[in-house]
């Protein structure tokens, strides 16, 4: 296993279950201390457990609201000295044809999706900005090239994208990278949740016919957030299995 993370401090939202649980994994298995933010606090805290050691924190954190989030720099700060890493993992679904989407599943979406992330990102802003090298990677979804059936998700999404362009051109200067991972299907509790029929609707779109696993998106997120990608900023890195490059078994 590399050990990029030595000496560094990441913070993961969603981090109790699927794949913002593998990335806490893979970089603290890296070398790095993570803190496991879920709006599900016994999800982050049996994570912290199965990690264990001193180099874990977990805490009950939802990405919508603004002032635990703030409440969160303080821990961190008090308890980890700094950040070097934030990785906006935490997302839903609420899926639906436009005819029957609510608008209640329209904002839910949105909120969580887009506005926690740009939250995310600005309460993280000036701790990030006191350490050399530091990154977002937010995670958005092959679906932000579209996907029926899910217009509030994608639109979400493709907001994510926008974000992450946006914010890796303003924090250029100072010193910190903002790229974005496009998972494909990956077999998480979210995926395993879906309708039967629609799951094997998005298997059968697959190239391969196969879904991907949480650790998968962990690699690449381990990778945009290192050294290793210390000139890479704005970008989209699709690990969806070549689901982007078009649609099979329409
Ligand atoms: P998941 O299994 O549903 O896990 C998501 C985690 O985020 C849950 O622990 C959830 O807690 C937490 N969360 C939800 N809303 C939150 C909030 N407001 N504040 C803090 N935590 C919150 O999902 P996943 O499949 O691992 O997906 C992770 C990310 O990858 C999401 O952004 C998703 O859109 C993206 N993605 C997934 C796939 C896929 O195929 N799985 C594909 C493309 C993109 P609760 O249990 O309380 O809801």
């Amino acid at each position: 296993m590399l050990s990029r993370y030595r000496q560094r401090v990441a913070l993961v939202t969603g981090a109790g279950r699927g794949i913002g649980a593998a990335i806490a994994r893979r970089l603290h298995d890296e070398g790095a201390s993570v803190v496991l933010a879920d709006r599900d606090g016994d999800a982050a805290a049996a994570l912290a457990a199965e990690l264990g050691g001193g180099r874990v924190l977990a805490v009950a954190v939802d990405v919508t609201a603004r002032a635990g989030l703030e409440a969160l720099m303080e821990r961190i700060k008090s308890d980890l000295g700094g950040l070097d890493l934030l990785v906006n993992n935490a997302g839903i679904i609420r899926d639906g044809w436009l005819s029957r989407l609510s608008e209640a599943d329209w904002d839910s979406v949105l909120a969580v999706n887009l506005k926690g992330p740009f939250l995310c990102c600005q309460a993280t802003l000036p701790l990030l900005r006191e350490r050399a090298g530091s990154a977002i990677v937010n995670i958005a979804s092959r679906s932000w090239l579209g996907n029926p059936g899910q217009a509030n998700y994608a639109a979400s999404k493709g907001g994510v994208v926008s974000l992450t362009r946006t914010l890796a051109l303003e924090l250029a200067r100072d010193g910190i990278r903002v790229n974005a991972v496009a998972p494909g299907l990956i077999d998480t509790p979210m995926t395993q949740a879906m309708p039967g029929e629609a799951r094997e609707r998005l298997l059968r779109m697959q190239p391969s016919g196969q879904m991907g696993a949480p650790a998968d998106i962990a690699a690449a997120v381990a990778f945009l957030g290192s050294a290793d990608a210390a000139f890479i900023s704005g970008q989209v890195l699709h690990v969806d299995g070549g689901k982007s490059c078009g649609l099979l078994g329409l």
